[in-house]
């Protein structure tokens, strides 16, 4: 009850502050939307079949859970990803635009997606006790000007009334991820993530956020970062898959 009326709360808010208009086409919508029917429908949406611990979707026919090659020739720290969405055309689009041309108030349809993949069945009856978003460097955060995760955290956090604490940090700065191949990202990503000074997370149950999932490096080292300081559980959620 409190949960729904604090996010019509949250929609009644955002709807003031920004004109109701697709954000695709400009065509003006009812508050609270941020696309239109038309362009909503061409958003990359990932449909089943998908690996039930990654979520890369496959093309063809498997009825039933499957873990994807990528997943079954590695140690896979978190529970399982989810996302709803497919990190191509439009979204891609958008969540460029948010990232890298500080077109911030994109956030909100961004948050938007990753709300969309909670509703996973993979997630959908977990009772998380922490949101946690993945850190950036402290200068490439400065460089950026913000950390989309963290902003996309808090959203998330208004939205469905669950804490968000950033109690991770990033302590290597590493080279952009996107020319390695999986196992040189991994070794990128060694030891780049260390649990903040005076966090806790023993025994809770983690929900991990971050803007896209690209391989799962990322997300799974943070996922074992937090394992190892005693988190029950840490799946995460993003707003598109690559
Ligand atoms: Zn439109
Ligand atoms: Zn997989």
């Amino acid at each position: 009850m409190i949960a729904l009326h604090k996010s019509e709360l949250f929609q009644a808010t955002v709807s003031l502050l920004y004109p109701a208009t697709c954000t695709i086409c400009g065509k003006s919508l009812r508050a609270g939307k941020y696309l239109c029917d038309l362009c909503d429908m061409k958003v990359p949406r990932i449909v089943a079949p998908f690996c039930r611990r990654c979520s890369e979707p496959f093309e063809g026919s498997i009825t039933g859970a499957f873990t994807c090659a990528n997943c079954a020739h590695r140690t896979i720290y978190f529970d399982a990803a989810v996302a709803a969405y497919r990190g191509r055309g439009i979204v891609r689009e958008i969540i460029h635009e948010f990232k890298y041309a500080r077109q911030m108030h994109l956030r909100h349809l961004v948050a938007r997606w990753l709300r969309a993949a909670l509703d996973d069945e993979r997630v959908r009856d977990v009772s998380f006790d922490l949101i946690v978003p993945v850190p950036l460097h402290p200068a490439r955060q400065r460089e950026r000007g913000f950390n989309q995760a963290t902003l996309l955290a808090e959203l998330l956090s208004a939205d469905i009334s669950l804490p968000s604490k950033p109690v991770l940090e990033r302590i290597r700065y590493t080279t952009t991820q996107t020319a390695l191949d999986r196992s040189e990202r991994m070794e990128n990503l060694h030891n780049a993530f260390r649990l903040r000074k005076n966090a806790n997370v023993r025994g809770l149950r983690v929900l991990l956020i971050d803007d896209v999932l690209t391989t799962g490096s990322t997300l799974s080292e943070c996922a074992r970062v937090l394992k190892r300081a005693g988190a029950i559980s840490v799946h995460a959620a993003t707003a598109a898959r690559a």
